[in-house]
């Protein structure tokens, strides 16, 4: 039994050792040289898969969907939900640091909002490389949580978000602001974290703007705080030249 499970893993490439486990609410990456022996020893004590536990690399119990494939950038069931303390500890470990950070610059629409709002779109990728340089001599040697990877997780879960109004919401653009309507001139951009985002309880509505009570504008004090450490301006135009045709789009 353990040479078989010995033999799959000296089989195994870093790039397919990772698979894909739901969780509670994110997808986390599954170290597959520990899931898939436990789950064959389970198999062999009449246990179902999902009745095996399984854990995310960040520690969270998940369930392995072996249909979904690899834990790789390419893979669309992480287009959403991607557990961040797991991808920072993957991209980490698999030194894939620059396509991790890429998940993290603001498209042209988000873009555009956060240059009208007077703020630096490039602030989140610009802090992250900065804990990135002042940690280096940190390098997991396994997969696991450790400072670097936690401290990068929590900063990128308060990302900012272009939330669209109401209107926009139910009936679309263009029908709220008119055929020229190109972004909502009502957008905020907000703090995916601290901003009250509705769970499951919200059936379709999951993963949207939970109530206008609770929005928090973008950048929230985490990030403040940790570009004043590193003096990282948050204003647009500190540092990085603002995207060519992105201004004026969204006036108050
Ligand atoms: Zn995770
Ligand atoms: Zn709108
Ligand atoms: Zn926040």
């Amino acid at each position: 039994m353990k040479s078989e499970a010995a033999g799959s893993a000296a089989a195994m490439s870093v790039a397919d050792r990772f698979g894909i486990g739901p969780g509670r609410h994110r997808r986390h990456a599954v170290d597959l040289l520990e899931a898939l022996p436990a789950i064959e020893a389970g198999a062999r004590a009449g246990r179902k898969p999902r009745e095996v536990e399984v854990f995310g690399v960040c520690g969270e119990r998940v369930t392995l969907a072996r249909k979904w494939g690899r834990y790789d950038y390419g893979n669309r069931h992480l287009d959403t939900r991607r557990c961040e303390r797991c991808s920072w500890i993957i991209a980490l470990h698999h030194r894939t640091i620059e396509q991790e950070i890429a998940c993290y610059q603001p498209d042209s629409v988000d873009r555009a909002l956060i240059l009208s709002g007077g703020h630096n779109p490039d602030l989140l990728p610009k802090l992250i490389a900065a804990v990135l340089d002042t940690h280096q001599e940190q390098q997991p040697d396994r997969p696991e949580p450790g400072l670097v990877s936690e401290l990068l997780a929590h900063i990128c879960r308060h990302r900012p978000v272009g939330v669209m109004c109401a209107r926009c919401w139910d009936d679309g653009l263009q029908e709220a602001h008119g055929p020229q309507a190109q972004v909502c001139p009502e957008a905020v951009v907000a703090c995916w974290a601290c901003t009250f985002i509705a769970g499951s309880w919200a059936g379709e509505f999951e993963d949207t703007i939970g109530s206008c009570e609770c929005i928090v504008t973008s950048p929230c004090s985490v990030l403040t705080a940790v570009a004043a450490h590193h003096a990282i301006g948050t204003t647009a135009g500190s540092g990085t030249a603002p995207a060519s045709g992105s201004g004026n789009v969204h006036e108050h």
